[in-house]
């Protein structure tokens, strides 16, 4: 078997993002090696390339991703051709945050394709706390986008009730996300909007509402449409400050509430019981990767994915099929796998 030492992977170096080969990482203990099969996009990964975001240099950019473990993880309960995916935010595990359980807020966190390599290659190398085994009647596009799942679980950790008239503000993929999150905990009325909604919404009428595009103008009409004493969800992490309004919200008592993510395993949970399939473009050669970075700006589209093997996985056209299917493509595909070699030192 030829040894692998070298892959593909896209490269932010100074202010460029190129596909460059580069070593294959080399798992330090209580790392894991992951293959990659598929990797999700998202406005983090642009903000990152276009160097709105500030992040180590250079690095791998990407976060969201599945694949299986090709080698290390022994001691943690993983080996070799386990199916995985990982959540990118990795806590510190030491500050008072972490040992208080909010490891989610810990302000030493690295974070994949950011502040250290990430996942648009073909490997890569992450701490085994954070790998979580995929369910098996996930496939690996599901498994790639249960951090944004993740994400949109934490708005259940605000302060708001079913029951409650509740809007979610914007009509990206994003907003149409969050929907299914709070319809699925019971907030069977909540409601999207259009940005640009030719139909105003009413004045002083939600007793909450979610951002998803955090731009001055979406906190004017969030503060104009919330009731008096009305709650501000906010789940986006723009790259840079936004203006808002506070005189406006002062003057409405509006509560602000910031969340970050919830449970990562429930996400996981929560793409068992939903087909999020509709949401999905099919995954796109790593090598298309500034296309899909030049489409996926505003997030409203499908969501993207690239993977750096085209063509040998048989998940890229399963995404029609029913899971029981998908798992026996899945087998298949695991017994033909090659583990991969590395150099010493
Ligand atoms: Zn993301
Ligand atoms: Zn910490």
């Amino acid at each position: 078997m030829r040894e692998v030492t070298e892959m593909r992977a896209v490269v932010k170096q100074g202010r460029t993002v190129q596909m460059c080969r580069v070593p294959v990482p080399a798992p330090e203990p209580g790392e894991v090696l992951i293959r990659i099969e598929v990797a999700g996009v998202c406005r983090t990964d642009v903000f990152v390339a276009q160097g709105r975001l500030s992040c180590a240099d250079p690095v791998i950019l990407g976060h969201e991703f599945a694949g299986v473990v090709a080698a290390g993880g022994d001691n943690d309960g993983f080996a070799t051709g386990d199916r995985v995916v990982v959540m990118p935010a990795i806590p510190c595990g030491a500050c008072r945050r972490c040992v208080t359980g909010m490891p989610e807020c810990c302000p030493h966190y690295q974070f994949l394709g950011v502040t250290r390599h990430g996942a648009f290659a073909e490997y890569i190398a992450v701490p085994a706390a954070v790998v979580h085994h995929l369910p098996q009647a996930l496939s690996f596009t599901e498994g790639a986008y249960a951090e944004p799942v993740c994400a949109s679980l934490a708005v259940l950790k605000a302060g708001i009730q079913p029951g409650e008239r509740g809007l979610i503000y914007g009509d990206s993929r994003i907003a149409e996300l969050t929907k299914r999150v709070l319809v699925a905990a019971g907030f069977s009325t909540a409601e999207t909007c259009r940005m640009d909604a030719s139909a105003p919404l009413e004045t002083d009428a939600y007793d909450f509402v979610i951002e998803t595009e955090p731009v001055a103008a979406a906190f004017d009409e969030i503060i104009r449409v919330l009731r008096p004493g009305g709650r501000i969800v906010l789940k986006s992490r723009p790259p840079a400050p936004v203006a808002v309004d506070l005189a406006a919200a002062v003057r409405k008592e509006v509560v602000f509430e910031a969340v970050s993510y919830g449970s990562f395993t429930e996400s996981l949970e929560f793409l068992r019981r939903h087909d999020l399939d509709d949401l999905f473009d099919d995954a796109r050669p790593l090598e298309d990767f500034a296309e899909v970075f030049a489409t996926d700006d505003v997030g409203e589209n499908l969501k993207s994915f690239l993977t750096p093997f085209p063509g040998d996985a048989n998940w890229v056209t399963s995404r029609h099929i029913d899971k029981d299917e998908a798992l026996l493509d899945t087998a298949d595909e695991l017994s033909s796998l090659s583990t991969p070699k590395f150099a010493e030192g």
